[in-house]
Parts: C-alpha cells; sequence; structure tokens
C-alpha cells in the first residue's frame, strides 16, 4: 500500500498518517517525492485490515490517494500460485498445453436437438457439450429453457456421449439440483456477482464456468472467482463473452480478447472466450475463435445448433454443424502449428 499526500501536505498532516500506521502495528516507510511525500507500507496486510486502514486513512486531511501495490485476490492470483490450474470434468480437461472446445446450442430444446448437437461436438474432436436448461432472458416472455426436463436430457446425453456437459445455475438454492445432473456448473455474465450463488458453487466442489460480467473490471471478476475458491474449491475456469458495447449496430457485445494475456498474467485460472456471445454474430465467431487461440486462450466456447434458424434462442449466433466443423478443423491446424493439443473422444 501506499499513501500519496497531497501537494505542499503539512508535516502534522504526515505524522498524522504515520501514526495511524503504528497504532495499526505496522511501520511507515516515508518517500520523499519531487513535489509531494508518499508514504509505503513495507507489509503485507492481510485483505480486512488492508481495507480498514484505507477507510480510516482516506479520511485523513492531506491524503491525496492511496494505492495498492499487491493483488486484492489472493486465491486468484498467479503471485501466490504459481503452477497454472487444469480443471478437470470426465474426460475432458481445461488448461495448459491443450486448447479446449466446448460446443454446443445455446438452450437444451428436444432430446432430439440436443442429442443431434452432441453427435456433431463428438465427431468434430470437441470434448465439452454446453446447453442451458434455465435460460437467464431479458424479457420474462421469451423462452426460459426447458429447466428440469432440460437438466434430465442433459444428463442422459452426457452418459450416452461421455461429454462432460457445462449448463447454467441462476441462483444459490438450485445449485444441488443443477449439480446432480450436469458436470460443469456455468454462472452467466448477469450472475457474477451473484455472491451467495458463487458461494453455493464453491461449496458443491464442482468445475465452475464463471463469465465475466458486460460491465465488469478485472479484479471484479477474479474477485468473483475468489468467492468460489474461498470454499476450498479450486476449480474455476474463467470465461470473458464482450463487455457493453460502443454500438450495438454491427455487434451484441465487444469481445475483450485482451483479457486473455491480462488474465494469463495475473491468474493461474484457465481462461476461454466466448465468441458467439461475444459477437453475436454466426459470420464473426471462426475468425474470433482463431484470434482467441493465438492470444493465448485455453478454449472457446461456441453455440452450435442443428437448425440455427428455428433455434428458440440465440439462433442468430449459432454455427450449423457444417461451420462448426469447418471451424474445428481450423483451430486443430492454428493448435498444431502453435505446439498445443487438441484432445479428442471421438
Ligand atoms: C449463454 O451462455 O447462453 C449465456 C446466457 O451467456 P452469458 O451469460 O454470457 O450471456
Ligand atoms: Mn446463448
Amino acid at each position: 500500500m501506499i499513501i500519496v499526500m497531497q501537494f505542499g501536505a503539512s508535516q502534522a498532516q504526515i505524522d498524522a498518517v504515520c501514526e495511524v500506521l503504528r497504532s495499526h502495528g505496522v511501520e511507515p516507510l516515508v518517500l520523499p517525492g519531487e513535489d509531494r511525500l508518499a508514504i509505503g507500507v513495507p507489509a503485507a496486510l492481510d485483505p480486512g485490515k488492508r481495507e480498514h486502514l484505507e477507510t480510516v486513512l482516506g479520511s485523513l486531511d492531506g491524503v491525496s490517494k492511496i494505492t495498492q501495490t499487491s493483488s486484492p485476490y489472493k486465491l486468484a492470483s498467479i503471485e501466490f500460485h504459481r503452477d497454472r490450474t487444469t480443471v478437470r470434468a470426465k474426460r475432458a480437461s481445461v488448461g495448459p498445453g491443450a486448447f479446449a472446445v466446448i460446443g454446443g446450442p445455446c438452450s437444451v430444446e428436444s432430446y432430439e436437438q440436443f442429442s443431434e448437437s452432441a453427435r456433431v461436438v463428438k465427431a468434430s474432436g470437441a470434448t465439452l457439450l454446453r446447453g442451458g436448461a434455465f435460460k437467464p432472458r431479458t424479457s420474462p416472455y421469451s423462452f426460459q429453457g426447458l429447466q428440469e426436463e432440460g437438466l434430465r436430457i442433459l444428463k442422459q446425453v452426457g452418459d450416452e456421449t461421455g461429454l462432460a456437459t457445462v449448463s447454467e445455475v441462476m441462483s444459490g438454492e438450485m445449485v444441488p439440483l443443477v449439480a446432480e445432473f450436469v458436470d460443469v456448473l456455468q454462472i452467466g455474465a448477469r450472475s457474477m456477482q451473484n455472491f451467495p450463488l458463487l458461494v453455493e458453487a464453491g461449496r458443491s466442489k464442482k468445475p465452475v464456468f464463471l463469465k465475466r460480467g458486460p460491465s465488469a473490471t478485472i479484479d471484479e471478476f477474479l474477485l468473483a472467482a475468489e468467492y468460489v475458491l474461498g470454499q476450498g474449491n479450486p476449480n474455476v475456469i474463467l470465461c470473458e463473452r464482450g463487455v457493453m458495447p460502443l454500438d450495438r449496430s454491427y455487434t451484441r457485445n465487444t469481445l475483450d480478447l485482451s483479457a486473455v494475456p491480462v488474465l494469463k498474467e495475473h491468474t493461474h485460472l484457465p481462461v476461454v472466450i466466448d465468441p458467439s456471445h461475444g459477437t453475436g454474430v454466426a459470420r464473426y465467431v471462426p475468425p474470433m475463435a482463431k484470434a482467441a487461440l493465438v492470444a493465448g486462450a485455453d478454449g472457446v466456447m461456441i453455440e452450435m445448433h442443428p437448425d440455427p434458424k428455428n433455434a428458440l434462442s440465440d439462433g442468430s449466433q449459432a454455427l450449423n454443424p457444417a461451420q462448426f466443423e469447418a471451424l474445428m478443423g481450423e483451430l486443430r491446424a492454428l493448435a498444431g502449428f502453435l505446439g498445443l493439443r487438441m484432445p479428442s473422444l471421438a
């Protein structure tokens, strides 16, 4: 922590800051500057004490700003966990050295639609199968998902194919139910800061696929992951899926691909890109999926539907089976070029 004093702060104001620090058991380090003075806190503080000190110091006269030199998240930080995490579900894994593809429709619509999706996903070499049973829809009049019936279909198709299934859970109370039927719990962008949900997902010890909120900062995203990790659940996959766009006339969101190298620098958790929600337009999905691989992502989540025109949700961003298979071929070639594996169950 560094406390920067205002220009022209008096000696009494500087002394008051030092006094507060000493009374909390930390020895201040006064750093005279060219036009203003800073006071450093050389010791690592636990997050609770740091927050309290920040509030007390921020209210003192003569203090201009307080900056943090270490990350606010500890369990998610690569500072304290040098080995990168691999998250496993069934025979699939998401982590360093390989590029994972999670494919499938936005929503589970019927056994036939979902098992046909699974067949394409598996045949083209992807290892995880997505499909929403409980859908977070902007309008209450839109299709809300097949709910419990959707969960039963997810389980059946997951068992039949061996693919690990990924599906969204929207509330803490529903975690035990969804966890009984699916292999990976998705926490959607709209729920990224539903703290009781994060805690319940952590308690379940199931792998968690955490999507970044549309206006969440990187720190907020990693602190959300921290809630899950704090329950003793190390199995968190981070997913960037586009942030609030400046202009919705061309894309649904703005895919923040720079989040990949940024997250990789600060966290050991695997990072996946979702170009489907990131762009909202099927023809923009393949270029952004390939860019994600080159940017260093550990995988992509791609919406694919056997018949996108008749999809009950997100049809305009879904690839059809032929487009999905073509993209898989291109990703495989690129992964090979980059020395990465692309595991397959097929
Ligand atoms: C989804 O994956 O279908 C979904 C609703 O995603 P997001 O939470 O990123 O909008
Ligand atoms: Mn969707």
